[in-house]
């Protein structure tokens, strides 16, 4: 089973990780250097529109061809990432991309203008002034539609500091970037500092889509979709690996599902297949 063997992997790298400082010093000069030598792979996850369960967009995850150790997950390297002050080039290289293959698809294929794009942004990203004008010179670059280049942000992230992550939030909308807010439910979020914040999706975190508990699965799940609605969010589902979790979810008003039950991260290739394949996504069996 894979996720299995990816765990086995997670350990060995760790446990080599710790055991010599040598190994960590290799690991984050190869980290440095990864970008340029083109290890650095961006693999897209289709979001799909519940109603009609056709592609609205792709969420761009990333991964590590390590020459060595095979391919690593944002797990195994995000954090090194972020101690190591690369995760804004990172941040960057991401942004840059995703960008301009949204823009080549909503220019060449038939999923036109409204597919959207989100990428993940850390919260030293956030930390920093630039990220404005980094931002500002993505979209310059690549004329997405107005709204389609989406960050995603977790809770705990805007809440480090409510009143500066309000305000840079509000400028990043401005410049016509789209807010995710990702994980929802996992960090603690004051409730009434979210209206504030001016996102216009709810990721609901995989841990609710895939809770056991019969009873107060649909109560939380029908809770944090009102609450998208009330707040004029719409809500995608994160972790949706069955038919019978995609109904339920489209039942209860949620817009759009994301997991493996539609599509795993794929490369862009295998996405522009997809999109011009067919305009209905199959439940994968
Ligand atoms: P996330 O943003 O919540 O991304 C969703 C994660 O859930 C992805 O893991 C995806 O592969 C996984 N997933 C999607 N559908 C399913 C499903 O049906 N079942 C299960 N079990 N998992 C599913 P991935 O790609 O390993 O990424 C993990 C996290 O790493 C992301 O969580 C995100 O927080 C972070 N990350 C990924 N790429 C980047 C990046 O470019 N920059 C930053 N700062 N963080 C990133
Ligand atoms: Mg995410
Ligand atoms: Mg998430
Ligand atoms: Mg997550």
């Amino acid at each position: 089973h894979s996720k299995r063997i990816g765990g086995d992997r997670i350990e060995v790298f760790k446990a080599a990780m710790r055991a010599r400082k040598s190994d960590r010093l290799t690991v984050e000069s190869e980290l440095r250097r990864s970008i340029e030598r083109e290890e650095i792979k961006i693999l897209y996850q289709p979001i799909i529109r519940l109603e009609d369960r056709t592609i609205a967009g792709f969420e761009a995850l990333a991964r590590w061809d390590h020459p060595k150790l095979g391919r690593l997950s944002p797990a195994e390297f995000i954090t090194i990432a972020e101690e190591i002050g690369l995760i804004v080039d990172l941040g960057n290289f991401m942004l840059d991309r995703t960008a301009r293959q949204l823009s080549l698809w909503q220019r060449t294929t038939r999923s036109h203008e409204t597919l959207f794009a989100s990428v993940n942004v850390s919260s030293r990203q956030l930390l920093r002034q630039d990220l404005i004008q980094d931002l500002r010179t993505v979209l310059a670059r690549s004329s997405v539609t107005r709204g389609t280049l989406k960050l995603e942000l977790t809770e705990s992230m805007v809440m480090e500091n409510p009143e500066h992550a309000a305000q840079l939030l509000t400028r990043l909308r401005e410049l016509g970037a789209g807010l995710a807010l990702d994980d929802f439910g996992t960090g603690h979020s004051s409730l009434s500092y979210l209206q504030r914040f001016p996102f216009d999706t709810i990721k609901i975190d995989q841990s609710f889509v895939r809770m056991s508990s019969k009873g107060t699965r649909p109560v939380i799940l029908r809770s944090i979709i009102a609450l998208a609605h009330d707040l004029g969010m719409e809500a995608v589902a994160e972790g949706v690996e069955t038919d019978s979790d995609a109904v339920e979810l489209y039942q209860m008003g949620c817009e759009y599902a994301q997991g493996f039950a539609f599509g795993q991260p794929m490369t862009a290739e295998a996405a522009t297949k997809l999109l011009a394949s067919h305009g209905r996504m199959e439940v994968a069996r």
